[in-house]
């Protein structure tokens, strides 16, 4: 598998440290708040790159953490009046609601930063004493010119950054690029015992404790948002291969933004759109299937059009399973010739998601197929169940579900209607009204066929 590697700019094998084994790890959620659009797409396309990994013979060790400590989750504890850990529990529960709405599989662990305090104020006090942090007052700043090649994740170069940083007031750091790894509590917050005071951690920190404790010394893959690139993931480099040698992470692997109105998705411009409405409104199957309609690395325009072409796309494929599965109670055995096609698609299928995840080609080859099933239509039982199965292949790796019926089937809904008043309007010998109603299914794309059994349609 081939994978785009931020770290080098280029695609590259993807080579584990272990045989037969990937440790995985992605920046999880601040839980303050329900997660947006934006918010989802790295749980989901990461999910594929994990079902795929598995798929051709990985044991994959998936971990994501959870920030549950941290001023905006302080804040809103502050408002409703509450203590800020039943603030995280409660977004955690939440975040679960959609993840698993999302089909996204579970991870092995979950760490949250309150549960690694003890492991995290150990990472500070050796980089204090390999002479990588420094204190003052209480707070402990990682000292980033120390640091070897400090902005090769990101390109950015250390002297640039200081010449272009604004000028901080009150700031106790030696450099503009240093940043904090221990945070002096302000009365009233929440802290922890430490050897610096009462405080908590900062956030990059928890991220280098947490890969390096459930995954290992170096991690294969570690991923997130783009966003995330700098300071975040260039942070955790220089904590952790200040610990220990490197690599820290063998491939950096980022997802593009979800664009609305021309700008990133985000909770503090209020430009975003709740992963719970829209699966209230369309279905987070739907959701899924358009978060998978553009590669990884590309921004995605976020408009209720595009994820109603998911929805659409998605009955369509529905539609074509249902007329395989009846075409299938009156197939016949015997001789037949596999047609090429079918293997064909499956090969183009996987080389695309090996090709650096490429989901957009991949969904592209499952309507090749669902194509080439409403073209070909087989009466051999085995050709019928060979497609079949493909398309629940290529679903299941996508984590799309086909039998549940979701909101995406109002198009059918409208379509059935239509289709009876023509039969009506046949019965009734009202052959305009009928041809009338024909053409405008013609229209919508859709095919119809009378059959002994009735009207049978399917998508052009
Ligand atoms: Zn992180």
């Amino acid at each position: 598998m081939k994978l785009h590697n931020t770290l080098t700019n280029r695609k590259e094998d993807f080579a584990p440290v272990k045989p037969g084994r990937a440790g995985i790890y992605i920046c999880g959620p601040t839980v303050y708040n329900l997660i947006h659009i934006g918010n989802a797409r790295p749980y989901v396309v990461f999910d594929v790159l994990r079902r795929y990994l598995e798929h051709i013979g990985y044991t994959v060790n998936y971990i994501q953490n959870f920030t549950d400590i941290d001023d905006r989750i302080i804040a809103k504890a502050k408002d409703e009046g509450t203590d800020f850990l039943d603030v995280a529990d409660k977004y955690i529960a939440e975040f679960f609601t959609d993840i698993d709405g999302l089909n996204i599989k579970r991870a092995a662990h979950y760490p949250r930063v309150t549960g690694e305090i003890p492991d995290i104020i150990a990472l500070v006090q050796l980089l204090v004493a390999k002479g990588f942090a420094y204190e003052v007052g209480g707070t402990v700043y990682f000292s980033a010119p120390k640091a070897d090649n400090y902005g090769k994740l990101s390109k950015k170069n250390i002297q640039d950054l200081a010449a272009g940083a604004r000028v901080e007031i009150n700031t106790d750091k030696r450099h503009p690029s240093d940043f904090v790894l221990w945070k002096a509590a302000k009365p009233g917050e929440p802290s922890w015992p430490s050897p610096w005071g009462g405080g908590r951690p900062g956030w990059h920190i928890e991220c280098s404790v947490m890969a390096r404790k459930y995954i290992g010394q170096t991690i294969d893959i570690h991923a997130g948002g783009q966003d995330l690139i700098f300071p975040h993931h260039e942070n955790e480099i220089a904590q952790s291969e200040a610990e220990m040698p490197g690599p820290f992470v063998n491939y950096w692997l980022h997802n593009g933004m979800i664009l609305s109105n021309n700008q990133k998705m985000a909770k503090s411009d209020g430009n975003f759109f709740l992963v719970r409405d829209a699966a209230q409104k369309f279905s987070y199957n739907v959701l899924r299937f358009y978060l998978l309609s553009a590669h990884y690395r590309m921004p995605l325009n976020f408009s209720e059009e595009l994820i109603q072409a998911a929805a659409n796309g998605l009955e369509r494929i529905r539609n074509c399973r249902r007329n395989l599965l009846e075409a299938q109670q009156k197939a016949i055995s015997g001789d037949f010739t596999m047609p090429d096609d079918i293997g064909n698609l499956r090969k183009a299928f996987e080389a695309a998601l090996a090709d650096d995840l490429n989901t957009a080609n991949a969904i592209t080859a499952l309507f090749e197929l669902v194509k080439f099933a409403n073209t070909h239509i087989s009466t051999h039982k085995a050709i019928l169940q060979a497609i079949l199965d493909e398309m629940d292949f290529m679903c299941g790796l996508l984590g799309i579900t086909l039998e549940v019926n979701d909101n995406s089937g109002a198009n059918t809904a409208e379509i059935e209607a239509l289709i009876s008043k023509r039969n009506a309007a046949k019965a009734a010998k009202d052959w305009a009204a009928a041809d009338s109603i024909r053409d405008k299914l013609a229209e919508m794309g859709i095919v119809i066929k009378d059959t002994r059994e009735g009207t049978k349609w399917h998508y052009a």
